[in-house]
């Protein structure tokens, strides 16, 4: 069986002014010590803003940075986007794209999307591509053609297991509270984890994450469940404390 090295990925949204989140950053690098010495890979992705002052805060410590989105383009006039070189330019190793608060708020499409990872690979970056039904798909028995059809547009045929992760959020879990069953997430991870395999070579190797309230509590059994390889946290990633210990869950 292929041994596919966890990640624990946490998404500060729109939160944190400087103080606090130099603070977290440097709280979790000094908890992170060196590369090697953790179990999983340990990823944040704080808002814009703070980005050069988080790639500092974490230099030479196993916290890896990445933004929350780019733009198709390298450059040009699209007031108030960030270029994925501009990412890479400043530090970050990765990006998020699609998450459902953009499909949602700036009515991105998969094709969009699937140009975003794109222009991230280009760039030199790892796009961590998201993906999830809304509940309203979820209560027409559709997430698995819903996800397998975003998995089938989002994601590039250039994407290898290297530059590209999944993320696995039902839209209907991510702030709610509310997670998926053990037994939904096993049957998604494997739809998508069928689909990886059948599309690409090391389709075997690519990391799914599984995102949606994840916290301490309920860290532990649902990163046991097969193919799922880690997890994107949101509101449980601002407070060291607990994403430490979903870290320690690894
Ligand atoms: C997210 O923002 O990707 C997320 C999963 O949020 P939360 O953990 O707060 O549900």
């Amino acid at each position: 069986m292929t041994q596919r090295r966890p990640m624990i990925a946490g998404n500060w949204k729109m939160n944190c002014l400087r103080a606090d989140g130099v603070a977290l950053a440097t709280a979790l690098a000094a908890k992170a010590g060196e590369r090697g010495v953790l179990g999983c890979d340990v990823l944040v992705c704080p808002p814009a803003t703070l980005l050069s002052e988080v790639v500092a805060a974490t230099k030479d410590s196993a916290v890896m940075v990445g933004g929350q989105d780019c733009h198709v383009a390298t450059s040009g006039a699209h007031t108030g986007d960030v270029a994925a070189p501009m990412l890479a330019d400043i530090g970050a190793g990765y990006v998020l794209v699609g998450h459902s608060e953009r499909r949602a708020d700036h009515d991105e499409s998969s094709t969009t999307i699937r140009l975003k990872a794109i222009a991230a690979h280009d760039a030199g970056l790892a796009a961590v591509v998201c993906v999830g039904e809304t509940e309203q798909e979820r209560d027409l028995g559709a997430t698995l053609a819903v996800v397998n059809g975003q998995v089938a547009v989002s994601v590039p045929d250039g994407a290898t297991a290297k530059n590209t992760i999944i993320a696995y959020e039902p839209v209907w879990a991510i702030g709610t509270g509310r997670t998926a069953s053990v037994a939904e997430v096993a049957k998604v991870h494997a739809a998508i984890r069928a689909e990886l395999v059948e599309r690409f070579e090391d389709g075997d190797e690519f990391r799914i994450l599984y995102g949606g309230s994840v916290k301490p509590s309920n860290a532990a059994e649902l990163l046991a469940v097969e193919d799922v390889d880690g997890a994107l946290v949101g509101g449980a990633s601002l407070k060291v404390d607990d994403f430490w210990k979903i870290i320690e869950t690894c």
